[in-house]
C-alpha cells in the first residue's frame, strides 16, 4: 500500500518522504509548489495542486492503493498567521476539509497530521503535555487545533483514525546533506542565523528581550527533523496496527532561548553572528517545551539528536553545500 504525502516538498514533508523511501514504503507527493521545492522530493510519484483540487485527489486516490495520508501541507509561519488570519483558516482550515472529505469519500481511514505545540498557546506547566490545556495565541495555532478537532470528530462519525503530532521547533537537515531547509523569504530563527554565517545577512534581530525567562529571550525546544521523520513512520505503523486515534508532542525536552540558540550556531560555525534587540513578535509564547514521554512509551520513539549543536552542524551542512538553497546549480553540485 502506497502513502499520500501532502506538502511532501516542504521541510518536514521532504525529510519525511526521504525517511519513508529509505525504509520501502511508497510515497505520493502533492504539494503545491507555493512554498515547497519539487527539487528536495526524489523516488516518490509527485503531483502539483492544491488540496481543494477534488479531481486532482479523485484521480490520486484512484491511481494509486492508498491506505494512509500524511498531511504537511499548510502555512505555517506564527507572525504570518497573525497578520494573515483568513489565509490561515482558508489554506489550513478549509484545506484540509477538502482532503478529509475525499479521503472519506474514497475509504481511506489513516491520517497523521502535522500539528503544532502552537496548539497550546502560554502553557500552564512546563515541560507541556498533551493533555494540559490548548489555548493558541495565534491563528496559526488556533488553525491546527480546529483541525485536530475535525480529525476528531471524523473519527466519530466515518472511523477515519488519526494520529495528531504536535511538533515544537524543527530544526537541522538530512545527515548526508541531501536536502535541507529553504524558505523564502526565510523567516526561522536558525536558518537565519546560518545565513549571517555565510555573509548573506548582515544581523538577526532578537524578538522579545523582556519574557519571563532566565535571559529575557524565548525559549523553544528544537528537534531534529530526521527525529521528526522518524516519528510519522512510527505513528504510521502504529495506526496500520491499532487503529486508534491518538495525539503525541515531538520535542526534545530541553528549552533553548533564542540567545543560547545563537551561541550555539557561533560556535558550530565559527563566524561572529551579529545580534540585535528587537520588539516582541506578534503571538510568541514565552517558552514551548515539550514532554514527548507519551511518543516514548507509545510509538517507541527513540529520538536521536539531542544535542542542539549536533542539529545546527546537520543543517550548517547543508547551507554550505547550498548557499542558495534549492537552485539548479546547487542541486547538481549535491546529486
Ligand atoms: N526568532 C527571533 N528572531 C528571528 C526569528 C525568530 O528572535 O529572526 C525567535 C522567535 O521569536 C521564536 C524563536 O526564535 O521565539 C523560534 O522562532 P521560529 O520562527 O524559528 O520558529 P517558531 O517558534 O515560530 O515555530
Amino acid at each position: 500500500m502506497a502513502i499520500l504525502v501532502t506538502g511532501g516538498a516542504g521541510y518536514i514533508g521532504s525529510h519525511t518522504v526521504l525517511y519513508l523511501n529509505g525504509l520501502g514504503e511508497e510515497v505520493i507527493v502533492l504539494d503545491s509548489l507555493k512554498k515547497g521545492h519539487r527539487e528536495a522530493v526524489r523516488n516518490a510519484a509527485f503531483y502539483q495542486g492544491e488540496l481543494k483540487d477534488g479531481d486532482l485527489l479523485n484521480e490520486i486516490f484512484t491511481t494509486h492503493q492508498i491506505d494512509a495520508v500524511i498531511h504537511f501541507a499548510a502555512d505555517s509561519l506564527v507572525g504570518e498567521s497573525v497578520e494573515q488570519p483568513l489565509q490561515y483558516y482558508e489554506n489550513n482550515v478549509i484545506g484540509t476539509y477538502h482532503l478529509v472529505k475525499k479521503m472519506v469519500e474514497h475509504q481511506v481511514k489513516k491520517i497523521v497530521f502535522s500539528s503544532t505545540a502552537a496548539v497550546y498557546g502560554n502553557p500552564v506547566n512546563v515541560p507541556i503535555k498533551e493533555e494540559d490545556p490548548t489555548v493558541p495565541t495565534n491563528p496559526y495555532g488556533e488553525t491546527k487545533l480546529a483541525i485536530e478537532k475535525m480529525l476528531k470528530w471524523a473519527d466519530d462519525a466515518y472511523g477515519l483514525k488519526s494520529v495528531c503530532l504536535r511538533y515544537f521547533n524543527a530544526a537541522g537537515a538530512d545527515l548526508e546533506g541531501r536536502i535541507g531547509e529553504d524558505h523564502t523569504p526565510e523567516s526561522h530563527l536558525i536558518p537565519i542565523i546560518l545565513q549571517i554565517a555565510l555573509g548573506q545577512r548582515e544581523q538577526v534581530s532578537i524578538f522579545g528581550n523582556d519574557y519571563p525567562t532566565p535571559d529575557g529571550s524565548c525559549v523553544r525546544d528544537y528537534i531534529h527533523v530526521m527525529d521528526l521523520a522518524d516519528a510519522h513512520y512510527l505513528a504510521l505503523k502504529r495506526l496500520r496496527a491499532k487503529e486508534e486515534s491518538s495525539t503525541y508532542n515531538l520535542g526534545n525536552g530541553t528549552g533553548y532561548s533564542v540567545k543560547e540558540v545563537i551561541k550555539a550556531c557561533l560556535k558550530v560555525t565559527g563566524e561572529n553572528i551579529k545580534a540585535v534587540s528587537a520588539p516582541r513578535r506578534a503571538g510568541d509564547p514565552a517558552i514551548l517545551v515539550a514532554s514527548s514521554e507519551k511518543a516514548k512509551k507509545e510509538l517507541g520513539w527513540i529520538p536521536q539528536y539531542h544535542e542542539l549543536e549536533q542539529i545546527v552542524a546537520h543543517a550548517w551542512k547543508w547551507h554550505q553545500n547550498n548557499p542558495s538553497g534549492y537552485n539548479a546549480e546547487t542541486i547538481i553540485k549535491n546529486i
